[in-house]
């Protein structure tokens, strides 16, 4: 009997993209290998993370990368090496961090559903802005001895970047502070790997699992040297604050295995397939009455996606009604359902040889039975 049979779980087409709660992305083949390649020896597990934050951060031309338990992982690990640095007894302290600066400057359009990570290891935020706007100086103003780091978040669908990353980290720098990045979600394009670290963050935090598709467990973690330095002294397996966060050696070695292909493989080819994929599920539904659909690929759709639109003139269900229909039918398909417009997104990332065209034909017949009033 196969492990799945044993476990009473329906499996779902996945045509939503990168999303932990549908199971992240599908591991590489090279990731799946190298993960049973590191299972059959041991290791110093100091030693091996040093060496595969060397390795990763060779592929993606950085000063310097470690490891984290996903970019959630990432953030708390940020945080407790913008609060803690290298010191052992305030490394041992966290979450108390009694008598630490430990303020962390965020402009309040960077507010988002994963934030609260950062408080984990301790930390507390500074809001600075209205939401809609932030200018340098009240950045700048809320600077004080309780400072431990500044936040940026690069992530899609979010607006107004008022101040951009280059004055951030000017700012943060003029102070002795570091600028602390999330860009979880934000590859491709590949030339984002670099780009925030050029634009001087101190650390920058990639998953492992979306985009890159290593083990959906892991994150990358780039920056300078010191300040990756500082992470790694707050991270697993040294017994602080991240220590539940563990990521095995096979997890690493498949990440390091997933990165190499990711960052070989041609992106153009790679987003004229995708392009392709989604242009076809396009013409299979554009008759469809009241509903616009195009090929988006921008900011906001890291790869070319299908996205879904109603009119006014629509009389069918909402999409989370759509969406619930399909993922009950059989096959169960998940198509993404959020985003700031009410908007059916259809991303190709994990649609695997075959299912395309059973996605196309389910999403078809659901939108013409909507249409039609069902
Ligand atoms: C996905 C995401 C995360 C979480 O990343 P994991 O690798 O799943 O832990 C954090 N922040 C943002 C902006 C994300 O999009």
């Amino acid at each position: 009997m196969s492990v799945l049979d044993r476990l009473d779980v329906e499996p779902v087409i996945n045509a939503g993209g990168p999303n932990t709660k549908h199971s992240g992305s599908r591991p590489r083949e090279v990731a799946m290998e190298a993960m049973q390649e590191a299972s059959g020896q041991f290791y110093n597990i100091d030693e091996f993370i040093i060496e595969a934050g060397k390795a990763i951060a060779e592929l993606i031309g950085a000063p310097a990368a470690t490891i984290t338990s996903g970019a959630s992982g990432g953030l708390v690990v940020q945080a407790a090496a913008a609060i803690a640095r290298d010191d052992p007894d305030k490394i041992a302290a966290l979450p108390n961090t009694d008598g630490m600066a430990n303020d962390l400057i965020i402009q309040k359009h960077h507010r988002f559903i994963y934030d609260h990570l950062y408080l984990t290891s301790g930390g507390r935020f500074k809001e600075v802005g209205d939401g809609a706007t932030c200018s340098p100086d009240e950045v700048e103003d809320a600077i004080d001895e309780n400072t431990a780091a500044i936040i940026h978040l690069e992530s899609p669908y979010k607006r107004n970047d008022i101040v951009p990353l280059e004055q951030l980290v000017e700012i943060a720098h003029r102070h002795d502070l570091p600028v602390l990045c999330d860009a979880a979600s934000m590859l491709p394009p590949r030339s984002n790997l670099k780009l925030f670290l050029d634009q001087g963050a101190d650390l920058v935090s990639f998953s492992g699992g979306k985009g890159i598709r290593g083990p959906q467990s892991t994150g990358v973690l780039a920056g300078t040297p010191e300040w990756v330095e500082y992470a790694r002294l707050n991270n697993f397996p040294n017994v602080g604050i991240a220590r539940a966060q563990k990521v095995s050696k096979e997890e690493m070695a498949g990440l390091v295995a997933a990165l190499g292909e990711f960052v070989e493989t041609d992106e153009e080819d790679e987003t004229k397939r995708y392009s392709e994929m989604m242009q076809m599920v396009v013409d299979q539904i554009i008759e469809v009455p009241g509903i616009a659909v195009s090929v988006v690929h921008d900011r906001d759709h890291y790869i070319p996606h299908a996205v879904i639109s109603f009119s006014s003139d629509w009389r069918g269900p909402d999409r989370d009604e759509i969406h619930r229909r399909l993922m009950a039918g059989t096959p169960r398909i998940y198509v993404a359902n959020y985003g700031p417009e009410r908007q059916l997104v259809i991303d190709p990332l994990n649609i695997q040889e075959g299912e395309l065209e059973i996605v196309a034909e389910r999403v078809r017949n659901e939108l013409v039975k909507a249409a039609s009033g069902e």
